[in-house]
């Protein structure tokens, strides 16, 4: 039986909230439209972080990073997001939070190095010749199994092309005809294949080429260099981390296109300081040919103050090296202690840390605000709501959090289709608040000791 990884979703789910927020819906002199790329209200917050953009495109945010104070559900994710989305469509965004390091297994500066790489991309641009052509014929070949097994096995592939320099008859080897079979290639299809220095390496459909499939067999058919019908441009996105994870095994050489060829291959090892320094090297060396260019994304750290003063001295150092991303802490306290020592500081962190943040503020949204956030809402998810009721889930949020109300309306709509209808109405949203609580309501009833608390 063949078992499989299983990816880790929660990096996916901490943003499915946040999927309506396309920028920071700025006007060109910098000032906030009402309600633009999905963001609504918090125009001074919106205003600061678009001089950040333009600090990090002009390259003058080196070793500094970007602090957003704010009560709960008031935007900081979604402001943070924003930037990212402004820096570029590919620019990697890792969200994490500052509990997350605390493991029983993996020190915690490793599981900060570890985020700090999944928010630095790479891109690499590769020119490859490859040969297009509509598919007129697949003809298996056929042999006894050398193996001696019983029947036969199909020991080559003759495809032939319809290219625009006319009829080519390209014979194969049977690790393609596999591909073939799994990619469902039929005549007719029109497909790539990839003939890097002058061998077959890589088959696919038109809109399923770059970056699908991966041929080993690369002296099987050599074609002849210079015979190639076609250069294509290949644009191939990956952060750090992906190389690291692909290459922490142990075979493989170190150059690029091995780095890169381990990526969607099983079978790990540890990821080691000395490998990462290894693919540093490598990486520095193509960024310094050309080869591959630096995307760097946005690591944002949500709850800040529960890092300690080891994660903190470690996040110093690394936001001076040079492939470091950008770095977005947020946090809701005030003066706290520092974990790990017996000191108070402005939202728990180490003044020497403090002294290189630029600090945003985020606001409590008003009434309208919400409602205006909430409809955005509703019509990113498809979901449709009755005015009153709108009014009323919002009024529900000036007293909880935006947070909260936002994640009322799946189930309000789950409910109401439940009950037939296919609006949210005013009678769902009151049934759900009452099925549903806030954690800040929660408390209020509990009566939990003033130092437990927020603020
Ligand atoms: P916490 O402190 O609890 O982490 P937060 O300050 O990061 O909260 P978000 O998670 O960003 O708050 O906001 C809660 C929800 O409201 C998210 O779905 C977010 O996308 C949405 N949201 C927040 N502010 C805005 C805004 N100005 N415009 C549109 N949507 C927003």
């Amino acid at each position: 039986m063949k078992i499989e990884e299983v990816k880790s979703t929660t990096k996916t789910q901490r943003i499915a909230s946040h999927t309506h927020v396309k920028g920071l819906g700025l006007n060109e002199d910098g000032s906030a439209i009402e309600i633009s790329h999905g963001l609504c209200g918090q125009e001074k917050g919106r205003e600061a972080c678009g001089i950040v953009v333009d600090m990090i495109k002009s390259k003058k945010m080196a070793g500094k990073a970007l602090l957003m104070v704010g009560p709960p559900g008031t935007g900081k994710t979604a402001l943070a997001l924003a930037i990212a989305a402004e820096l570029g469509p590919k620019v990697p965004f890792c969200p994490m939070v500052g509990s997350e390091v605390y493991s029983s297994e993996v020190k915690k500066t490793e599981i900060l190095m570890e985020n700090f790489r999944r928010a630095i991309g790479l891109r690499i641009k590769e020119t490859k010749e490859v040969w297009e052509g509509e598919v007129t014929e697949i003809s298996p070949e056929e042999v006894e199994d050398p193996h001696g097994g019983y029947g036969k096995v199909v020991s080559s592939v003759i495809v032939s092309l319809k290219t625009t320099k006319g009829q080519k008859q390209l014979k194969l080897d049977p690790s393609i005809y596999e591909n073939i079979q799994k990619e469902k290639v039929a005549v007719g299809d029109v497909i790539y294949i990839e003939a890097t220095s002058g061998a077959v390496k890589r088959v696919g459909r038109s809109d399923a080429y770059a970056t699908e499939y991966d041929l080993e067999a690369e002296e099987y058919v050599p074609i002849p260099k210079g015979d190639v019908h076609k250069k294509k441009e290949i644009v191939q996105d990956v952060t750090l981390h992906d190389l690291d994870v692909a290459n922490a095994r142990p075979q493989g050489g170190h150059d690029f296109l091995s780095l890169m060829s381990q990526i969607n291959r099983p079978k790990k090892t540890e990821i080691t300081e000395k490998l990462r320094l290894e693919i540093n090297k490598v990486v520095n060396k193509y960024i310094d040919h050309g080869i591959a260019e630096l995307v760097p994304g946005v690591l944002f750290i949500d709850e800040v103050h529960m890092l300690d003063i080891e994660c903190f001295t470690y996040l110093n150092r690394a936001l001076e090296s040079n492939l470091a991303p950008i770095v977005i802490l947020a946090t809701n306290r005030g003066h706290c202690q520092i974990r790990g020592i017996e000191m108070k500081a402005p939202h728990g962190i180490p003044v020497d840390l403090l002294d290189r943040l630029l600090i945003i503020r985020t606001l409590p949204y008003s009434l309208n605000e919400i409602v205006q956030i909430l409809a955005i809402r509703c019509a990113t998810e498809g979901i449709e709501i009755e005015e009153d009721a709108l009014a009323h889930l919002a009024s529900i949020g000036t007293r909880t959090s935006l947070r909260f109300v936002v994640q009322l309306i799946t189930p309000a709509f789950v409910l109401a289709g439940t009950l037939g209808k296919t609006k949210i109405t005013l009678e769902e949203v009151n049934e759900i608040s009452t099925l549903f609580f806030d954690g800040l309501l929660k408390r209020e009833h509990l009566v939990i000791p003033m130092k437990f608390m927020y603020y």
